[in-house]
């Protein structure tokens, strides 16, 4: 496992520090929450409420040397691009899609003769845009989709590139790029130094000194809000995003009740079921048990309830939930079983543990979202165990 030194993503280096203890839920030093990576246990990343692992997912853009230009002619430009996997623990990516905007003309999505991006390697992409002015700015803006997956998991993430095209007396092209800082102690703006497309004579070769030149990248989290990379995709919910550090506020599990808080665990994975809690010495992060009227353990029908019944997780930036108990689970309508993708849970879904009896012994999720983002997701037990219940 490798300890990454600097972190783009915001994160203290005493945060890893303390991560590396298995059960550490806070860092000792600076006290935020310990967020892993879905495959912490390979990369040893920790995310931010954005959820992205800046050790698995490090996607470069580079514009090859050889961009073509047309703009005496008053013609078009071939953008030749490269994408690069910068991950360096050799996880692959893969790039699902790529838009194109110019200007305030309509994004258009470019066709992928590739997808996957291995650690190391590159794939180039040529893409070609509208008839350029001789005068005046060109503004272009690439953005792509990133994808990056761990057994049964997978993230995805957008990422943007803004260029500012401009016709130089003479016919060259320049490229200028400035990345506007973003967010609480972000630093100024990143220049970019210019990119010179000379377009004179027969060889119209980018003079960027013979080498690739970098695009600046930026993530475009409202892009992933509104086309559906991250976040809830239809319903009242639709657009918003659960933060990777959203807490989980738990009612009605009496005296075993977690306190609330943002998903911790080693494997970013909340375990529920029939087995034992952590706290009682278990693997689970909830134990299930039903109850008969009197609010004792009903040891025969709890038996119906796998040890590790289902699982909950943040991806995506939904709460998902994949189940791993013979009987299923009723999801809202629907029944889910082992076998099934997994599902995404919303506001107000309520989760049936047993489907034969579905009053048994039930969830019920409830969310808001706060300008798009839900930084809170209580799950409620039905029936709620009374208190001073007997386990
Ligand atoms: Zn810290
Ligand atoms: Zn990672």
């Amino acid at each position: 496992m490798t300890l990454p030194v600097a972190n783009p993503g915001g994160i203290q280096p005493c945060c890893y520090q303390h991560a590396l203890a298995a059960d550490a839920v806070f860092c000792g030093e600076c006290g935020k929450p310990i967020l892993r990576c879905m495959a912490f246990e390979e990369c040893g990343g920790l995310v931010s409420d954005d959820g992205c692992c800046n050790v698995c997912v490090r996607p470069q853009l580079y514009l090859d040397k050889d961009a073509v230009t047309e703009v005496k002619t008053g013609g078009v430009l071939v953008l030749p691009l490269v994408f690069y996997n910068a991950s360096g623990i050799g996880r692959p990516l893969f790039i699902t899609d790529v838009w194109i905007r110019e200007g305030e003309s309509p994004r258009r999505r470019i066709e992928l003769p590739w997808k996957r991006l291995d650690a190391g390697g590159s794939n180039r992409l040529n893409v070609q845009t509208g008839a350029m002015e001789r005068q005046g700015r060109h503004g272009i803006e690439i953005t792509f989709a990133a994808a990056t997956n761990y057994f049964m998991r997978e993230e995805r993430f957008a990422f943007t590139s803004s260029l500012s095209l401009e016709v130089e007396q003479g016919g060259s092209l320049v490229i200028n790029q400035t990345i506007n800082a973003s967010g609480v102690g972000a630093g100024s703006d990143t220049v970019y130094a210019p990119i010179r497309l000379e377009t004179q004579g027969e060889t119209r070769k980018a003079a960027v000194g013979g080498q690739a030149a970098e695009l600046g990248l930026q993530r475009a989290d409202n892009f992933e809000a509104a086309h559906g990379v991250r976040g809830y995709t239809d319903g009242p919910l639709k657009g918003s995003v659960v933060n990777r550090g959203a807490r989980i506020v738990w009612k009605g599990f009496g005296a075993d009740e977690p306190v609330p808080g943002a998903i911790t665990t080693r494997d970013s994975i909340i375990a529920i079921g029939r087995g034992k809690s952590i706290r009682a010495g278990g693997d689970n992060f909830v134990q299930l048990l039903t109850l008969d009227s009197n609010g004792v353990v009903d040891e025969q029908l709890s038996q119906a309830i796998s040890r590790r019944h289902l699982e909950l997780f943040i991806q995506g930036g939904r709460l998902c939930a994949r189940v791993t108990g013979q009987s299923g689970v009723f999801i809202g309508e629907n029944k889910h079983g082992a076998d099934d993708a997994l599902a995404v849970i919303g506001n107000g879904d309520v989760i049936r543990i047993l489907p034969k009896f579905p009053d048994a012994l039930a969830l019920q999720v409830r969310m808001r979202a706060n300008y798009g983002h839900i930084e809170e997701i209580t799950i409620t037990r039905v029936p709620a165990i009374p208190e001073g219940a007997q386990r």
